[in-house]
């Protein structure tokens, strides 16, 4: 029941299970993140519009452990494309998180009318040429969005964070995402909640012995994606971590992708989202 972890097309490897903390206040993030920590988590995902990254930076402190065990995210808000802005943000981001480097910087969102990710994704490959973000990558982009950065600087994202759940799985994205070697990680991959009611996935989770949450996570993990359940509920965080020691087996693992619908988002759509 070691934590999997997953390996980069740059080299590094990010574990499998991390944090998420959207939503987490600034004043309670250090209290998260420490119990996180203590459960065994190695992996957080915040951002700069979290407004809650120096409480983040609390709680890698508190937690005693070296920086260098920790997997840290953040990300460049939409406002901050330009180039030497982005660069900005990102030094005022590592001033908050109490940190002289982050493990992976993401670009937010491609904010397509404001027509600068192209730009921003230049000043994150400089970041990374600078060993000041170990790796970079994306959020919310579609093909287009990724076939552009590639295009125009020939620097591959190790990443796409982008809206995933069993009921919005996303498929056509991944095998993109599987042909040019960009790992896929899911975000509210409770569907923020609401799939914890799921009549389908509660008739699993009673026959296996597990919570809804768990077996949600868990299969996000079978599926080779990399996942960041939030919680601030110090029991949740714990019990979403406690999915190594089992498996879905095949009606489970049926059942949920059964699930699947292309209507299902919970989340603004990236490609008409105004912010
Ligand atoms: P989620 O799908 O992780 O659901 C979180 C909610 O589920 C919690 O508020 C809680 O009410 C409930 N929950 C969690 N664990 C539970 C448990 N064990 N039992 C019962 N209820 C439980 O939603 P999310 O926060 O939207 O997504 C997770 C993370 O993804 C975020 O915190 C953030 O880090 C990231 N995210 C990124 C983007 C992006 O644009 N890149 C957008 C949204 C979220």
């Amino acid at each position: 029941s070691t934590q999997p972890s997953i390996q980069f097309n740059d080299g590094h490897s990010i574990p499998q299970v991390g944090l998420g903390v959207w939503q987490t206040p600034n004043d309670t993030a250090a209290m998260v993140v420490k119990t996180a920590l203590d459960a065994g988590y190695r992996h957080v995902d915040t951002a700069a519009i979290y407004e809650n990254e120096s409480g983040v930076g609390e709680g890698l402190i508190a937690s005693g452990l070296p920086r260098s065990e920790i997997f840290l995210t953040t990300k460049l808000w939409n406002d901050r494309h330009s180039f030497d802005d982005a660069l900005t943000a990102f030094d005022q981001s590592l001033a908050r998180l109490k940190t002289d480097y982050v493990d992976l910087f993401l670009i937010h969102w491609p904010s397509p009318h404001r027509g600068k990710y192209v730009e921003a994704w230049k000043a994150l490959i400089r970041l990374k040429e600078e060993g000041r973000a170990n790796s970079i990558g994306v959020s919310n982009f579609y093909p287009e969005h990724l076939e552009r950065i590639i295009g125009e600087t020939g620097v591959v994202p190790v990443l796409n964070q982008v809206e995933l759940h069993p009921d919005f799985q996303q498929k056509p994205l991944r095998e993109f995402h599987e042909k040019h070697g960009i790992k896929t990680q899911s975000w509210s991959p409770l569907g923020q909640g609401h799939l914890l009611a799921n009549p389908v996935i509660t008739e699993v989770a009673e026959r296996l012995g597990k919570s809804v949450a768990q077996v949600i996570i868990r299969w996000h993990m079978e599926k080779g994606l990399i996942v960041i359940p939030k919680s601030v509920t110090p029991s949740r965080i714990v019990e979403n971590f406690q999915v190594f020691d089992f498996e879905l087996g095949e009606a489970a693992t049926k059942a949920l992708d059964a699930l699947d619908g292309p209507g299902n988002r919970v989340g603004p759509d990236p490609m008409t989202a105004t912010f």
